[in-house]
């Protein structure tokens, strides 16, 4: 992509009202927009960072067996009468009548799957089910003021499952946890696994998948492993029954810590209190007719973007992991044109942004500085055949043969 072409360059000014490290990055950069509080456009840079996190997040899913599909956002009273969620979870929905009818804006999507499974399952051979889609979620939230941590519209990916046993779905559910610890070691973080209350949502607990940030707004007890031990122990504060400084309950050796941090990811158990308000039944072997065994899994994705870069920045910008970079290099041409080393590395199937533009030295640098793709290549009349190699977490600059830098390329993908 030629950076002159490119929609949504950087920026120098940004609302001043955003307090947020994530949200000021991203408007500056040129990730997002803000349309209003809790509501953000993901410009083209931040919409190939969704696509990549999205890609790892269906990878992992799929690898468990589940199908991908998609559901409507907006709902009819109705189905959130049946379990009773329309007035439960009055706060956070964006309900509304229109031609005397009421509706609301999809937040989550537990009755809308249940809907379609009490359409389409009759025996215990259509069991288990495993569906998921990524989608757009509403909630009245009173406190968006952390960027694109907190919307009131943001994009999830949740998958639900439905089962003919409790143990069976326990097995998924753990598998469906394992999947989620493999999507953000990709993503280059590390979560703790934490239990938690379930709010809306049930009252048996549930496990959050939390990762320590100082801008998070939650509070968890962790134990503060270091070299001694992996034992993750951790508990969300609201429910704790540790407090810092205790010795850790799980390996009885090191120290509990107290931290912030930020809830990437939620998993739940219902049992069968969801499949009995909406008679989601199943025939089994012996002819009778039992309930599903029900959960939901969610990961939020705009949230992870800014995750990213709340764990993931120094003061001059961003620093994307490679997994998810908008792009692998960065390259820049200074009185040189370097159009001939942007087409070869194009055919080689590298994602290049390329700043062909004809502005400063120091601006093109400051840009890439804030963009943060991971790797820096600079064409120029002072390094003649050779090619600039720095990365964006080094300080360190290399004069590289334009082999070398697309063998480097191609080992890094
Ligand atoms: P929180 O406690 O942060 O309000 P939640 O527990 O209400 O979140 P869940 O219903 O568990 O959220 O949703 C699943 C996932 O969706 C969360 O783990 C989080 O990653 C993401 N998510 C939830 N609310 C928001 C939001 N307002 N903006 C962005 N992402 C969100
Ligand atoms: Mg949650």
């Amino acid at each position: 992509m030629k950076y002159s072409q490119l929609f949504g360059k950087t920026v120098r000014d940004f609302p001043k009202e955003e307090v947020s490290v994530n949200a000021k990055f991203l408007i500056r950069a040129g990730f997002i927009d803000k349309l209003m509080a809790g509501s953000f456009t993901l410009l083209p840079l931040g919409f190939r960072v969704k696509e990549k996190i999205e890609q790892i997040v269906r990878e992992e899913m799929n690898a468990t067996g589940a199908n991908e599909m998609l559901m409507p956002l907006l709902h009819p009273k109705e189905i959130w009468n049946e379990t009773g969620r329309w007035d439960s979870a009055k706060e956070v929905m964006y309900q509304f009548k229109k031609d005397n009818k009421e509706y609301a804006l999809s937040f989550t999507h537990e009755e809308i799957v249940l809907d379609v499974l009490r359409k389409k399952i009759s025996g215990y051979k259509d069991l288990p089910v495993k569906i998921y889609h990524f989608s757009t979620k509403f909630r009245d939230e009173p406190r968006a003021k952390s960027g694109i941590l907190r919307g009131r519209e943001f994009l999830m990916k949740d998958l639900y499952s439905a089962h003919t046993s409790n143990e069976d779905f326990d097995k998924y559910y753990w598998e469906v946890a394992d999947a989620y610890l493999k999507i953000f070691k990709r993503l280059g973080i590390d979560v703790r696994i934490v239990e938690a209350a379930g709010g809306v949502f049930t009252d048996d607990h549930t496990h959050e998948f939390q990762v320590l940030c100082d801008q998070g707004e939650d509070t968890i007890f962790y134990c503060d492993c270091g070299k001694t031990c992996d034992c993750k122990f951790a508990e969300n504060k609201e429910i704790a029954t540790v407090k810092e400084g205790d010795k850790c309950p799980k390996c009885n050796d090191c120290k509990i810590k107290e931290g912030k941090s930020i809830e990437v990811g939620n998993i739940f158990k219902f049992g069968t209190v969801y499949s009995q308000k909406m008679g989601v039944y199943y025939n089994d072997k012996d002819g009778s007719r039992k309930l599903v065994h029900f959960g939901s899994y969610g990961i939020g994705i705009t949230r992870m973007i800014g995750t990213l870069v709340e764990l993931f920045h120094d003061d001059k910008g961003i620093l994307w992991p490679k997994a998810v970079a908008p792009y692998q290099v960065h390259l820049i041409e200074i009185g040189k044109d370097a159009s001939s080393i942007y087409e070869k590395l194009q055919e080689e199937e590298i994602e290049v942004l390329y700043d062909e533009r004809d502005v400063s030295v120091g601006q093109k640098f400051t840009d890439a500085d804030l963009i943060g793709v991971p790797v820096r290549l600079v064409v120029s009349t002072k390094n003649e055949d050779k090619i600039e190699w720095k990365e964006r977490t080094s300080e360190k600059t290399e004069l590289l043969d334009f082999e070398e830098v697309l063998k480097r390329l191609k080992e890094s993908k």
